[in-house]
């Protein structure tokens, strides 16, 4: 046997020893794997496992997220982050069930031309579901890959991600290709991290970057994207027992959420003008408190929350926004930062 196999082998048994005990995989239909799979994208396990549970109570079948609101959708995945993983997820069922009879398709190519299910997934689908010889590369795979023959190029660069996953699949054995395939995952997730522990590695007698002492030099990667910092003063706006709220526009980061109404702004705040533009949209309104500084992220944002109240005295009616109870809140599908606020506010109410 030579030298790959015999890893791709030691691989295999790492992986059915070693492997974590994880709810999807504990009945790996097309469906979980397509769920789970879009929740981990950018998301860590540990925080992806109480969603997926929830998720499979709440939509346990394709034609289940078929048929349920959008707004119910993007709630349940309220803190996950990147809704658009949500409302592709919730389009795709409903073009399963009309295009496909609610059956997932069992090729790549169909599967590929299902809204937001990109190589990675179909890959995942047609290896864990369908148990076939297919590649699933994820960040975690490229880099394991990129060490094991020593990739000294860009791995972000699309013509060396092909060779990548051209690669990984010529490593996948004609039996049981599924657990080698998963196994390249898991190694990466658990063994070949940032910081690699070689000595702990199944495919150390054949990995290039171990022989020649670089691992930890690959892979070798774009620079990451700057993280951009908002500002945004937020209108707590009461009016007898009811808040005023929004739904963020189709298109934006955060579509389809709820939030309290805000100004971006610079540090310093003038509240005598900013009570004057509420004014201007909302009628008389009295100044009332400022509350704690909020921060949160989200995609490659920091933004930092100067909430401040204000009392209302008419409820008047401003496009794109509502007046809420607090009950009202909490059934709505708010981004996490407001979500926070919410409850700070709910004493007020
Ligand atoms: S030997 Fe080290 S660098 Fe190579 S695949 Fe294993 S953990 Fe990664």
């Amino acid at each position: 046997m030579d030298q790959e196999k015999k890893d791709m082998a030691a691989l295999s048994d790492w992986f059915m020893r070693f492997k974590r005990v994880l709810p999807w995989r504990e009945n790996h239909s097309p469906y979980r794997v397509w769920v789970s799979e879009v929740m981990l994208q950018q998301t860590q396990v540990s925080v992806v496992i109480p969603y997926f549970e929830r998720w499979m109570e709440l939509f346990p079948t394709t034609q289940a997220l078929a048929q349920s609101d959008l707004d119910a959708v993007i709630k349940a995945w309220e803190g996950l982050g990147y809704y658009s993983r949500a409302r592709n997820l919730h389009a795709a069922a409903r073009e399963i069930m009309t295009k496909h009879a609610g059956r997932f398709p069992s090729n790549k190519e169909d599967l590929l031309k299902i809204k937001g299910l990109g190589p990675y997934t179909a890959g995942a689908i047609m290896a864990f579901a369908y148990k076939q010889r297919a590649a699933a590369v994820d960040g975690n795979v490229r880099r394991v890959i990129a060490r094991y023959d020593a990739i000294e190029e860009n791995i972000d660069l699309a013509k060396v991600q092909k060779r990548i996953e051209a690669r990984t699949h010529s490593l996948l054995p004609e039996i049981d290709p599924h657990h080698t395939m998963e196994g390249l995952i898991e190694l990466g997730a658990l063994v070949c991290e940032r910081v690699p522990k070689c000595g702990k590695c199944p495919l150390s007698s054949g990995c290039k970057a171990f022989a020649k002492g670089f691992e930890t030099q690959l892979p070798i990667r774009n620079k990451r994207q700057k993280t951009v910092s908002l500002h945004r003063l937020v209108w707590i706006l009461f009016h007898e027992g009811h808040v005023l709220i929004r739904k963020e526009k189709k298109g934006k980061v955060m579509a389809d959420l709820w939030h309290f109404p805000f100004f971006e702004m610079n540090k310093n705040i003038d509240l005598e003008q900013v009570s004057a533009e509420l004014e201007s949209l909302i009628g008389k309104v009295t100044y009332d408190q400022e509350l704690d500084v909020i921060k949160h992220g989200f995609t490659r944002y920091q933004a930092t929350l100067y909430p401040h109240i204000w009392q209302a005295k008419n409820r008047t009616d401003l496009p794109g926004h509502t007046w809420v109870s607090i009950d009202e809140i909490s059934k709505l599908p708010f981004c996490s930062g407001h979500r926070s606020l919410s409850e700070i506010i709910a004493s007020y109410l």
